[in-house]
Formats: C-alpha cells, structure tokens, sequence
C-alpha cells in the first residue's frame, strides 16, 4: 500500500510591517500527525485536496505539522526555525515508510535573515530525505517562485483562481501528478519562465481583465498533449525580496522543451498586457468613495463594498476615521482587528457603552486610533467553521470578539486578525447583512466569491498603507532591476528558463 506524507508551513509575509511573525501565531493554528486528516478533510484547502486524492487510491497517509497563520510582519527567525526543525524531523522519521511528500507552501514567505525560507525547508527536505524522494509542492497564486525553490520539488502546482476558490482543487492536482510519477506513468519536467513584473495583490483578481483572458490561455496550456500542469504566480508584492515577481511554470511529461515553449509563450503575453494589467480597475481616495457611494446609494444601489485594500495589518483607520467623520449611510465594519477593544468590549458585555481608541495599532501607516464610542451589541468568543466559499469547511477561532455600534457604523473587533471574505461576520455576530448600506471590507481578491453576487457595487479605496496599488512609495530594498513597476523595464521576453536538463 502507497504511503504518504502531508505537511505544511503557509505564511505571506509582509516585510514591511513591523511587527515580526511569532511561533505563537503559528501554534494557534499549527495542526499535528492524525489530526491533519481530521481538521482537513472534506475542506477547500490544499491539505482537503491531498486528503481527497489519497483517500481515493487507498493511500495511507502520515501527517508531519501544518503550521499557518494569516499575513503578518517577517516570521521570527526563532520561529521558522523551530517549525522547520520539526518538519523535517518527523518527514525523516517517516523516510523509510512514505513512498513521498506533499508540502504546501505559500510562496511569499520570509524572514529578515533569509529572503526565501521555504527554499531553506526545501533544501533541507532534500538533505534529509535524499535528492530522489518525490516531493510535490502545492502553493498560492501570489507566490514569488523563483528557480533555485521550485526545482527542489519534483512537481509544482499553484491556485489558478484569486479568489482562490480552487485550493482543494490545486492540493488535488499536485497530488494525482506525484500518484501518477509514483506509479511510473509520468517524468515530470519543469520549465519557469520570469516576466519582469509583479502585480499589486488588488489587481490579481482573476475575473477581472486582462487577467481573465491570460489565465483562460492558462488553463488552455495545461490541456495541451504533453503538458501536466501550468501556473501563473502573479508574485507578492508586498515581501521586499530579491525572488519578487511573477512567474510561469509550466510541467510536461519528459519534454523540456515543450514545458519551455509554453512558458515563454505565456510570459510574453504577460509581459505585453503589462500596463493594463496594473490599471485594472479604479481606485478612490477615501473622500472621492464616500462621494461615489453617496451617489450610488441615492440611486438605489445598495449595498455598496468599500475595499480598504491596502491594509496589512486588519487594522487601519483611514476609510473609517473619514466615515466617522461623515456618515453616508448605515455601515458595517467587519473584523478589525484590535485585541485591546475586543477584550475590553467582550469583557463588559452587550449593552455596556464604551469610549474606544479602536485600531490603526499595527504600524505607523495604519492610520491613528480613532475615538469611536458606541454599544456593545454582541460579546463573546468567535469560534466557527467558514461557511462562504473560500477555505470552506476550515475552523478558525478568533478569540473574544464584539460588536460596537455607535448607530451609524456597526464594528466587529476582533482578537486574532483575519481579514473579513465572507458573510459568516455578520451571521456569528447576529447581524442581519440586508441592514446595511455599506460594507467596509480589507479583503483584496477574496471577498469576491462571497461579495460579488450580492454588491450593488464595488469601490475600491487607495491609502498610504503598507499594501497600495502604487508600489513608487514602499520603501522596496531588495528588488533587482528589471522587476516592472517598481525597478527597470524589464527585457521584451523576460528571462526564460529549463529546470531539466530533460529525460
Ligand atoms: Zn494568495
């Protein structure tokens, strides 16, 4: 009977923010050996789609650590260490028994030491495991995959959708590629094409063009004859790392030079749609979206979506200080992320009235707090299986949590930050959503899956935060030249690459 191993370390960094990434953070959502299957199974993860995939071909599977928690500051050098250190002890227990391993990593994770960790793991997975053991990779959409990673793996997958509603369904592909090269059906060869160019997470929503019809050329490039699997990274571009930047992998069965072929086709397409695809969609300054949401509201549209995309950190206070400032309808703000108010507000529970500095706590650019005095309408621990359709079926705990309601603008705190996607803020906390005029999200591309079927529009608010549209202001390090928009133009086809020397 095949044996597998599933393990995982997920983290987007944020370089910029100044707080570091703790183990802690980590801990809280760090799952272990037979638990995986029980916290995964039948989810829209990646760890589901493995689970699916095994349970299907009867393969056995031993669970190492899943380890994640959501994007944040640098991971403390201590605490990669530390998750790193017991990945690859249990994978070395198991060496002997699994037939190989699937890893899910993000992508766009990093630490002040070490600009790509996950290429660090990688290599010491090698070292421990041996450089024939199988390993497949399944990453997130917005990773910066440079070579020296990916060709530590023997087969990469990566999300083909922002929102990335095909997690399960990526975990799924890498999984049945590494089954098929186990069976010895498939020789799996890799090529990587560069474009030069990264886009800001905003503009990385894949329905929106001219990203739809890129990623449809995608898809249509994975069905080709010889090809196994094609991903499009749009890179992170908020980790100030030398990896920054888009890429496209493409997998064929034993012909590196097809796998070649369709990267640089599609890397060119991306290079040519380049200035459209990083002016995909209007942005607003906080005033000019309260003006247009105004506007729509006394025509009848409603409710209307105001994305504060920049945010890093769950909390920033620039779209609310100017709502505060001046009221244009009943809103909603769900999570904001604030664990002095929330603990303070839940512990003094529904119908106490509170004076609140609420949010803008995380960096200098998330705005100051602001005085917000309100009710609290709901008090409590927040506790719950994700019913909206990202990460479906997965259980988050976000600690004690609130409602506070000055009467115009209705405030979920919360203790652990996460990024409202969904509509399970407003049905956990016992607040009817059809109330609502305008609902004031953070999310980037996610909120869409959940958003766009029930917005009577959508606007999306540029601030000087740490996650803007316009990278010119971010203080970027570490970006090699020729990295589109923030260094050079970078050359008309990029740089293209054979991971194989080919079978
Ligand atoms: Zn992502």
């Amino acid at each position: 009977m095949m044996r597998l191993a599933i393990g995982g370390l997920v983290h987007e960094t944020v370089t910029f923010l100044p707080a570091e990434t703790t183990l802690e953070a980590f801990e809280r959502r760090a799952v272990r050996g037979q638990a995986i299957a029980a916290a995964y199974a039948g989810s829209n993860t990646v760890y589901g789609g493995f689970l699916k995939v095994c349970q299907e071909h009867d393969v056995t599977v031993e669970g190492l650590l899943c380890a994640e928690c959501a994007p944040s500051g640098p991971v403390a050098g201590s605490a990669f260490q530390a998750l790193a250190d017991e990945i690859v002890s249990r994978a070395t227990l198991w060496r002997d028994d699994a037939d190989g391993l699937l890893l899910h990593l993000h992508g766009a994770m990093a630490s002040r030491a070490d600009p790509d960790p996950e290429r660090t793991l990688l290599l010491r997975l090698r070292e421990a495991l041996g450089e024939n053991f199988p390993i497949a990779v399944a990453m997130d959409l917005h990773g910066n995959v440079g070579a020296d990673k990916a060709r530590l793996a023997d087969i990469v997958c990566g999300f083909r959708r922002s929102p990335h509603t095909d997690m399960a369904e990526t975990g799924e592909r890498a999984a049945r590629l590494l089954l098929r090269k186990l069976a010895g059906e498939i020789k799996p060869v890799m090529a990587m094409a560069r474009p030069g160019l990264v886009l800001p997470s905003i503009f990385t929503a894949t329905d929106i063009s001219p990203l739809r019809e890129i990623m449809a050329e995608v898809h249509a490039a994975a069905e080709q004859p010889g090809i196994l699997d094609v991903t499009l990274f749009t890179g992170f571009a908020y980790a100030d790392v030398p990896e920054i930047g888009a890429t496209v992998l493409a997998m064929a069965d034993g012909d590196t030079a097809l796998a070649i072929r369709t990267v640089e086709r599609l890397s060119a397409r991306l290079v040519a749609a380049r200035e459209a695809l990083y002016n995909a969609a209007p942005l607003y300054n906080p005033n000019d979206a309260l003006d247009k949401a105004a506007a729509l509201l006394a025509e009848g549209v409603r409710p209307v979506v105001l994305l504060e995309h920049a945010d890093r950190g769950n909390d920033s206070t620039h779209l609310l200080e100017a709502m505060v400032e001046r009221g244009v309808g009943r809103t909603a703000v769900p999570y904001l992320h604030d664990p002095i108010v929330a603990r303070a507000a839940a512990n003094a529970g529904v119908g106490s009235q509170l004076m609140t500095a609420l949010g803008g706590k995380s960096s200098e650019l998330a705005g100051a707090p602001i005085l917000f005095t309100g009710i609290v309408k709901f008090a409590g621990p927040l506790r719950y299986r994700i019913t909206g359709p990202y990460r479906t079926g997965e259980e988050i705990d976000l600690g004690p949590a609130a409602v506070i309601d000055n009467g115009d603008i209705a405030v979920i705190v919360t203790t652990q930050s996460i990024t409202a996607v969904d509509t399970d803020p407003f049905s956990q906390c016992g607040l009817d959503i059809n109330e609502f005029d305008i609902i004031a999200l953070r999310s980037k591309t996610h909120f869409r899956a959940a958003y766009e079927p029930i917005a009577g529009a959508i606007l999306i608010v540029e601030t000087p935060d740490w996650g803007p549209a316009d990278l010119f202001g971010l203080p970027y390090r570490n970006v090699p030249p020729g990295i589109y928009p923030i260094t050079m133009a970078p050359p008309d086809d990029g740089t293209v690459e054979g991971l194989d020397d080919g079978v």
